[in-house]
């Protein structure tokens, strides 16, 4: 652990806080505020990769003797250390300005996206570092769910014994599946496998993965709406719409709200893909009647485009290439299915728009592709509720396929920015050693 100096000013705290971040009960428990205080630190070190000293007084209200005490408790967790900024150039001027960073490998958050033939993972660290990845493909489908449950617990053994070799700790495993996900982290509809209502989760604890881990899944495309609200650039929204198509059937989608995966009560909430927009219209797989996907899906834009013969042959993704290809090369009948499309889920968005009030709308997977002709439909459906000066932003998705295991990391590692003391201290000798 590195030595953690003096505070500047030498003075001993008056008081714990000048301008406790608390209300109510948990500020009275000084235990909870210094949870809270610790995980504003790391949030503005996740958010801003280094930190004075200063910064933290001001985002804390914490007397400089308060501030190195806390930073003393990260660094005893050995989540963050000492950077000497300025080098030779400070040697002049005194002192060299003294920096916080995360330690970037101390905190690990492994994500496993399932697919029909496919399992891919990504192993994360809290400072974003990708340190590992891998996939793995299965011919006809899965079988049953326990072989599923029996590779993710493969996968959370391989992470750990590389978090061991780096001194790190595995925090989370969080597993993305299509198709909804209640709010007990049972994936409630299995569709795209076969399996019904399924407790994986359980399964991946009886496949030999640890107790002491905290394991959940969420579904794909709200792990993906969080990736993409982290990376559209500050000031980000407090409320970020995300609707996405990538190779099912359905749009997908999701509502993050002040930074978080808004889930709902049973966890179906952001199933933007199965608003209404016809109550006497199509039939969807979902069960209802008319739902925007039907309209706006993946398989109803090619139907519309007379391409359905094409991905019958070479696949959808192919497909939706060749109506990309069509579009750009501007012909009548792929423009105007696009700008239909973009009429629909703008009538579909502003009933949502008029739910969660988003300030962006993020267009990810194919969707990313085609917004130059999906916009104007979308902004003209919102006009009448989009303020001159404040207009909604559409933007498309900037991370792709990785979207998904992006947000599913960053999901997963959420609780050690919100209470950092969910990380152990070092032990003595790893201390020493660092
Ligand atoms: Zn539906």
């Amino acid at each position: 652990m590195g030595s953690v100096p003096e505070s500047r000013r030498g003075a001993p705290a008056r008081g714990a806080s000048r301008a406790p971040h608390l209300a109510g009960e948990a500020a009275a428990d000084p235990s909870a505020l210094r949870s809270h205080n610790l995980g504003i630190v790391m949030r503005m070190l996740r958010e801003h990769g280094t930190l004075t000293r200063k910064d933290i007084e001001h985002a804390t209200g914490l007397v400089p003797a308060s501030v190195t005490n806390l930073i003393a408790d990260l660094a005893a967790r050995g989540l963050v250390r000492d950077q000497r900024a300025g080098g030779i150039e400070a040697r002049g001027r005194g002192r060299p300005r003294v920096t916080v960073e995360q330690v970037p490998d101390r905190c690990l958050g492994l994500a496993v996206r399932i697919e029909r033939e496919r399992l891919t993972a990504e192993l994360h660290s809290s400072a974003g570092l990708l340190l590992d990845s891998a996939s793995r493909t299965v011919s006809h489908g899965w079988g049953q769910p326990g072989d599923v449950a029996d590779a993710i617990a493969a996968l959370i053994a391989r992470a750990e014994s590389l978090a061991a070799e780096h001194g790190g700790v595995l925090l989370a495993c969080t597993v993305t599946a299509p198709g909804p996900v209640g709010g007990d982290n049972r994936i409630a509809d299995t569709l795209d496998f076969g399996w019904g209502h399924l407790d994986l989760v359980g399964l991946v604890r009886a496949a030999g993965a640890p107790e002491s881990l905290r394991i959940q899944v969420i579904n794909d495309s709200r792990a993906a709406a969080l990736a993409e609200h982290w990376a559209l650039a500050r000031p980000r929204p407090h409320v970020t719409l995300y609707v996405e198509s990538t190779s099912g059937p359905s749009l997908g989608g999701g509502i993050v709200a002040d930074g978080r995966i808004l889930a709902g009560g049973r966890g179906y909430g952001g199933e933007i893909g199965h608003i209404t927009v016809d109550w006497r219209g199509r039939s969807c797989v979902c069960g209802a009647i008319g739902c925007v996907s039907t309209y706006v899906g993946p398989d109803a834009l090619l139907t519309s485009a007379r391409l359905t013969d094409l991905a019958q042959m070479a696949g959808r993704a192919a497909a939706l290439d060749e109506l990309r290809a069509r579009l750009d090369r501007g012909e009548k009948r792929a423009v105007d299915v696009a700008l239909r499309a973009g009429d629909i889920l703008g009538a579909a968005l502003r009933s949502a728009y008029d739910v969660v009030n988003p300030s962006a709308v993020v267009l990810g997977g194919y969707l990313a592709g085609l917004r130059r002709w999906l916009e104007p439909g979308i902004q003209m459906q919102l006009a009448p509720r989009s303020e001159k000066l404040a207009p909604v932003t559409v933007e498309s998705g900037r991370l792709g396929r990785r979207a998904g295991l992006v947000g599913a990391a960053r999901h997963g590692l959420q609780p050690m920015f919100e209470d950092p003391t969910v990380v152990p201290l070092l032990r003595a000798d790893d201390a020493a050693a660092g």
